[in-house]
């Protein structure tokens, strides 16, 4: 929820104090209710809101893809200090949140929008993105421990949909195994829990592509604007 005023200049109908005198003289209307208090509190996302019975412009939206590194929380706040997603897009000034997660100690790709219409559209299980992630983990798989990642792993909330999973390879003097596990799902921890379940806890965990989009030349920390093309291959 942000202020009346706040909102009716991000939409750029005229500054803020010039805002708070159209407000105050009546001719700002939330929802068909005319609001002559500051400081009233809105959703830009779903009120209408209307100045001289005009729809205010919508914020322009943005489609975001950031590579997160580690030790960021995906989430736009935290009480407990930590850097968290929003703090990697200094230069964005648009409301944008994350569609769906990684954990605070995996990297990877992630999107960030402000058009909430695809965002949950895109987290929605049944919308089936594909999430492709490189997971390190301990000791050395076995071609059968694969099979069963990708056939689908019990876990306390369930069955996992099946997915694909392949070793890429072992390294026997760190004696860790690096997998590429693809998922359409996104439970809590859900690549974790799983290669924990055959055995072979995670050390790193990367997710590198979702859909089809990639890492590409971005590197830790930073981000890019999705192309047109891409936001419509995503709808
Ligand atoms: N699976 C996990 O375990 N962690 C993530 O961050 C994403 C998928």
């Amino acid at each position: 929820m942000e202020r009346l005023q706040k909102v009716l200049a991000q939409a750029g109908v005229a500054s803020r104090r010039s805002c708070e005198e159209l407000i105050v003289s009546g001719r700002v209307q939330v929802n068909g209710v005319t609001i002559r208090e500051l400081g009233t509190k809105v959703d830009p996302a779903s009120d209408v809101i209307t100045v001289d019975q005009q729809p205010i412009a919508r914020e322009k939206l943005v489609y975001l893809l950031l590579y997160k590194p580690i030790g960021v929380i995906t989430s736009l706040a935290d009480p407990e200090g930590r850097k968290v997603v929003t703090d990697l897009l200094p230069d964005i000034e648009e409301r944008v949140y994350p569609v769906g997660r990684l954990d605070f100690d995996t990297s990877g790709l992630l999107l960030l929008t402000n058009d909430g219409d695809l965002a949950n559209r895109l987290a929605h299980p049944s919308y089936e993105l594909d999430k492709v992630y490189r997971a390190r983990v301990k000791g050395q798989a076995e071609p059968e421990d694969v099979k069963k990642l990708a056939k689908g792993i019990l876990l306390e909330d369930g069955m996992t949909a099946p997915g694909e999973a392949r070793i890429v390879h072992y390294d026997p003097q760190k004696n860790q195994t690096l997998l590429e596990i693809v998922i359409h799902e996104g439970r809590n921890r859900q690549v974790r829990r799983m290669c924990a379940a055959i055995g072979h806890p995670v050390v790193t965990l990367e997710r590198i592509r979702i859909a089809f989009l990639t890492i590409g030349k971005l590197r830790r920390g930073e981000y890019r604007h999705l192309t047109p093309e891409e936001v419509q291959q995503l709808k």
